[in-house]
């Protein structure tokens, strides 16, 4: 079944992914595949929680242009070493139209792996520190709107409570599974690849 980006509430993008150990052609694939999602929606960083897998991958391309800027496919990814402070406007393709501003540390440092089983070791700075940071996140269960404070979450409630409404009726037509039956999915994907 080909991927497709999942929006808010929905429970696999509150799960925290655990670190992939099986690199196979089926997950490049599911890279190719997720960067394909990222272009076509106009985005500039996608993780795998956001395509319903439960995974520790990102991939990204600050300038949401294919054939432009570095493409990044990340593996097993891992922030630490946080410098300053900068508040930016983010979105997300989980909650598409729905943005705010965010305050995160300027610059981190970011390890992990391509899926050539390279390692990767950078300090990041402005935007892409931003965008790698919003992905990290994701992968720990974390959405942009758990960082900001309440006197901004107020003016963007409505349009949350929106998408909460649609996810309830997806439900109840059975577009969309069960607690029970996306935890099934989710033990498989991390069989598979965890
Ligand atoms: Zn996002």
């Amino acid at each position: 079944m080909p991927l497709s980006i999942i929006h808010f509430p929905h429970p696999t993008l509150r799960h925290r992914s655990k670190p992939i150990v099986r690199v196979d052609q089926r997950l490049r694939d599911m890279a190719a595949e997720m960067l394909d999602l990222m272009y076509a929606n106009e985005g500039v960083g996608l993780a795998a929680n956001q395509v319903n897998l439960p995974i520790r991958m990102f991939v990204a391309n600050e300038t949401g242009k294919r054939g432009e800027g570095q493409e990044w496919v990340v593996i097993n990814p891992e922030i630490d070493r946080p410098k300053g402070n900068e508040a930016s406007q983010e979105g997300c393709l989980s909650v598409p139209g729905v943005y705010a501003q965010v305050k995160r540390p300027k610059s981190v440092r970011l390890q992990g792996y391509d899926l050539q089983g390279n390692e990767l070791n950078m300090e990041l700075d402005g935007f892409l520190a931003r965008v790698m940071q919003h992905e990290v996140d994701h992968l720990d269960g974390v959405m942009f709107f758990d960082r900001i404070s309440e006197e901004t979450k107020r003016d963007i409630d409505g349009e949350l409570y929106e998408f909460e409404t649609t996810f309830e009726s997806l439900r109840r037509t059975g577009n969309i599974p069960d607690d029970a039956g996306i935890a099934q999915q989710i033990a498989k994907w991390e069989e598979a690849y965890t």
